[in-house]
């Protein structure tokens, strides 16, 4: 409704909003959605009873690319709530510490918001039939949204993929193929196989940059738009961190907030390409092997958004770091004695952000924000193994 065009997130040109445009025809780059923000600004008045909404994707319609509200696909997608943890804030001294536990969607991650506005526009653009490659919960979220829409789906996984998550994706109905053994070979297999075969293809393009912005509205939406120092996110493709950044600059750009929060992006010993670049100053280039992690959700040897990754934390003054196994698992359990049950990779968030802490990056008055990104029976397995003491398959 107010969107406007397509900008290449790297040399900027602009291009219409069609379909079967994924990446910059010019450099390769990942494009952006752009709104005519004066008028979203226009629309929000100051005694606006959509203040009171409570917070889901669907609240945040003025800054969504779709055409007819009537025809969305949802599940009721967003809306997790965000908890405070007191008594973890005291004892690793935070100044205020949050969780936004994204595992209370529809199906167990933070994905359903990009699935919902993705699937949307795949009707929008007439597809019959979607694929997806997925290290799973993507896979999970768009076999859900495609069956909710009447639409065929096929899912490209790699091997060692949660069995969890398959099992999820066969009960909505879609087709799996366990293709190569990291994520990286299933998104160039499901790449091939959307142009050979007529498949719309759907994954961490930009229309799911869109949904998945709205995790960072729902949080300063439920902080009363009080900005956090920062908010931390754990980094696979680094699509969700870039889309919260993007969330973060529009609020502020209509003038909903005045400050804006440091962007911390967490990724998992093995799979540190980005950490790697933003330290050294380097292009991000691939990791070159697979190693053993229990962080299979962001088990990504080249993001995507690697670049976008570190364009929002040098852009919002935050910060990039590795953590290890035992850091996240350790990370995970603290979460667990909160009453918070997450998937391994979705720790990593908390973990990076006690060290951060205990580096002095994040301050001791400073308010943090940790973004939980997929619930913990996705991924049970994996915990059995923590919980054993045996770490690492
Ligand atoms: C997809 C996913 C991530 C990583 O998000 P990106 O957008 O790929 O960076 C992190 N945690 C969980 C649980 C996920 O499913
Ligand atoms: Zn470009």
């Amino acid at each position: 409704m107010f969107e406007k065009k397509l900008v290449c997130t790297r040399c900027g040109a602009e291009y219409p909003l069609a379909s079967g445009i994924y990446k910059c025809p010019k450099c390769g780059a990942p494009l952006d959605v752009t709104y005519h923000y004066e008028d979203i600004a226009n629309l929000i008045e100051d005694d606006d009873p959509w203040f009171r909404e409570s917070p889901h994707v669907w609240k945040y319609w003025m800054f969504l690319p779709v055409k007819n509200l009537k025809r969305i696909v949802t599940l009721n997608e967003g809306g997790t709530r965000l908890y405070r943890l007191k008594r973890l804030e005291e004892k690793l001294g935070f100044g205020r510490l949050y969780v936004k536990y994204e595992g209370e969607n529809p199906t167990g991650a933070f994905k359903d918001r990009g699935s919902s506005v993705e699937v949307t526009k795949a009707l929008e653009f007439h597809a019959k039939r979607l694929i997806v490659a997925s290290t799973g919960n993507m896979a999970a979220s768009i076999s859900a949204y495609g069956a909710k829409a009447g639409l065929e789906v096929t899912i490209v996984v790699p091997e060692g993929t949660p069995e969890e998550k398959l099992t999820q994706a066969r009960v909505y109905g879609a087709k799996v193929e366990v293709y190569g053994k990291t994520y990286d070979e299933a998104l160039a297999e499901a790449e091939r196989k959307a142009v050979e075969e007529d498949y719309y293809l759907t994954g961490n393009y930009h229309y799911r940059v869109e949904g998945q912005k709205t995790t960072a509205f729902e949080i300063l939406d439920q902080l009363r738009y009080n900005v956090p120092d920062w908010i931390v996110v754990p980094v696979g493709a680094g699509t969700h961190l870039r889309a919260i950044w993007k969330g973060v600059k529009e609020f502020h750009r209509v003038g909903l907030i005045e400050e804006l929060p440091k962007i911390a992006g967490a990724q998992i010993e093995g799979y540190d390409s980005v950490v790697r670049a933003w330290k050294t100053g380097k292009p991000v280039e691939k990791v070159e092997k697979k190693v053993p992690t229990i962080a299979s959700a962001i088990a990504v040897k080249k993001p995507v958004d690697g670049e976008n990754v570190i364009k929002a934390v040098n852009e919002s003054g935050g910060h990039l770091g590795t953590v290890t196994n035992a850091e996240t698992a350790e990370a995970g359990l603290m979460l667990g004695r909160e009453g918070i049950f997450v998937e391994p990779s979705s720790a990593t968030s908390l973990a990076l952000a006690r060290k951060m802490r205990e580096e002095g990056v994040i301050e001791k008055d400073e308010s943090v924000v940790v973004v939980a990104t997929g619930h913990g029976l996705k991924d049970v397995k994996t915990w059995e193994r923590i919980l054993s003491g045996n770490f690492v398959v």
